[in-house]
């Protein structure tokens, strides 16, 4: 049997299933982990979506949206679905360290694990492996789950639009290298379902507060470095600047993407002050890999060309050490 009629035969009888993804959720562990839910639903299962920590308000439409728990806020309930699960998927990472404490639930749980992923590097923990590293998205595996199942046939608006809203997303609105031709030609059959694609996007990036905007002007102007030796630019965000504009959670994310607007800009980085650590988040452009820089230096991991990770130092001192890693790498950077 292969892996997707062991995983048909698991839900031809009735389970009690968990769906779990990475801490701070973005577009694709949202969509993907909700078209997942309905589908599941559909299915007549007993179906759970628990997310490590809460989410960006733009991301809170998304439908099923009120059907997600969140473990920081509900440990003990969050505890008691993963010890009685059947069946968990994990959606949107491969290291259980990304989902924090939660992570630990998972890991004691005799449950058999489906991990549906794109990003490099697994762990290893699941039993059951949909894992493509050259897919654009989640949301696309999931599709592809679904199909490898024989039940496309289930797919609806509601399930349709949570894909699309994870495609959208991880393909950075259809721009990233990953965006194939299948994956073109999936959004195509998910449009079929009527989806409001032009609203999915106005709730995505056309919903900022005024004070979201004026920070992000705020960056551009008076934060953003640009290393020119290094084709490098830098954003550092301390938390009085956070403060300044009461940014709240998801208020900084796609701001990393900006530095690479610039032509000579290879690599953009994002350094911010969270309570306990400092978060790095990498982009690039071409072969250029940040997935190895924050996997050798940072502790993190993600794609060759969007990775992030995490520091103890200060953001200054993220700030050289980042700076440092990549005056080692200027011939890639630089080559003239
Ligand atoms: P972002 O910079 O938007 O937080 O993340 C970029 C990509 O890297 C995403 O695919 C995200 O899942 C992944 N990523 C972010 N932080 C970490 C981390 O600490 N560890 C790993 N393994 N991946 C990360
Ligand atoms: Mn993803």
């Amino acid at each position: 049997m292969n892996t997707a009629e062991e995983v048909k035969k698991l839900l031809s009888v009735p389970q009690k299933i968990v769906i779990t993804t990475h801490q701070r959720p973005d577009g694709d562990a949202i969509g993907s982990s909700l078209g997942l839910f309905h589908f599941l639903k559909k299915k007549n299962q007993e179906v759970y979506f628990i997310s490590p920590t809460t989410y960006p308000d733009f991301l809170k439409w998304v439908p099923g949206t009120e059907h997600v728990i969140i473990f920081e806020n509900e440990k003990a309930k969050c505890q008691e679905l993963v010890e009685s699960a059947t069946l968990i998927f994990c959606l949107d990472f491969n290291k259980l360290y990304r989902l924090e404490e939660l992570g630990r639930f998972i890991e004691n749980s005799s449950a058999p694990k489906i991990l549906i992923d794109h990003h490099l590097e697994p762990d290893g923990f699941a039993s059951h492996e949909f894992w493509n590293v050259k897919a654009c998205s989640t949301a696309e595996l999931v599709y592809d789950f679904i199909s490898k199942l024989n039940e496309l046939d289930s797919v609806d608006q509601n399930i349709a639009t949570c894909l699309y809203t994870g495609i959208l997303t991880d393909t950075d609105r259809f721009r990233v290298p990953s965006t194939s031709a299948e994956v073109h030609q999936i959004t195509a059959a998910l449009l079929e379902y009527g989806i409001d694609h032009t609203g999915i996007y106005q709730n995505i990036y056309e919903s900022f507060s005024e004070n979201r905007f004026r920070f992000l002007g705020y960056c551009l102007r008076e934060k953003l470095e640009i290393v020119k030796e290094l084709n490098v630019g830098i954003i550092p965000l301390e938390k009085n600047d956070m403060m300044r504009f009461g940014i709240q959670l998801g208020d900084t994310e796609n701001l990393v993407n900006y530095p690479l607007w610039i032509k000579d800009v290879i690599v953009s980085a994002l350094i911010t002050q969270r309570p306990n650590e400092v978060k790095l988040s990498l982009r690039s452009k071409g072969d250029f890999s940040v997935e190895k820089i924050c996997r050798e230096h940072f502790g993190g991991g993600g794609h060759r060309n969007a990775a992030g990770g995490t520091s103890y130092m200060s953001v200054k001192e993220t700030r050289e050490k980042l700076i440092s890693i990549l005056a080692r790498q200027k011939s890639e950077l630089n080559p003239s």
